[in-house]
């Protein structure tokens, strides 16, 4: 995972070991399929990156976060619509 330094790191939520963003792929080593990695986001960077305006522009979808997910700048995107789906009002869920 190449992301230009996005991101501070990963996180291992089964034994806490910390990785640089490109020192693993999607689990970590030690943990096999139980050590799933969380990305520790770059606060900073996130507050410069997504202003109110910024995200009033942008699409809706969940590239809107790009410029702060871990997903390299060059990356093939789906161009299907991903994330921002609508809420709708059914009369089961507005009888709770
Ligand atoms: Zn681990």
């Amino acid at each position: 995972m190449k992301t230009n330094g996005k991101i501070i790191g990963l996180t291992c939520v089964e034994c806490t070991k910390r990785y640089a963003e490109n020192e693993v792929m999607y689990t970590c080593p030690a943990c096999d399929i139980a050590g799933i990695l969380d990305v520790e986001y770059d606060d900073d960077r996130a507050r410069r990156q997504l202003t109110h305006d910024s995200l009033a522009r942008a699409e809706r979808s969940i590239w809107r976060y790009l410029p702060i997910l871990p997903i390299a700048d060059d990356a093939r995107l789906p161009t299907l619509q991903i994330g921002m789906t609508p809420v709708m009002n059914t009369r089961r869920r507005n009888d709770r």
